[in-house]
């Protein structure tokens, strides 16, 4: 996360930092839901590796995708790997 992207607070009244705190946390839930739909909800979820893996290799696909475990869901999902 780069600071130099954000806006700074400038200085002032608690308030005002709380202000723009909150603003930006709502910017980041934004942009993690969005991130969530698009990880989550389009893809397979597994319990757990090997279950992941099982249905890649059952797909022919255990070359090209690989597992991973999802930070927002906690299940695995299945991604195309990155050449
Ligand atoms: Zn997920």
């Amino acid at each position: 996360m780069s600071r130099r992207s954000r806006p700074k607070p400038r200085g002032g009244s608690p308030d005002e930092l709380m202000e723009w705190y909150v603003r930006n946390r709502q910017q980041t839930d934004a942009w993690i839901d969005t991130d969530v739909a698009r990880s989550c909800t389009s893809k397979q979820q597994y319990a757990d590796e090997a279950d992941a893996r099982a249905h890649a290799l059952m797909n022919g696909m255990g070359d090209v995708l690989y597992s991973y475990e999802c930070r927002y869901c906690g299940f695995w999902h299945l991604t195309r790997r990155p050449n």
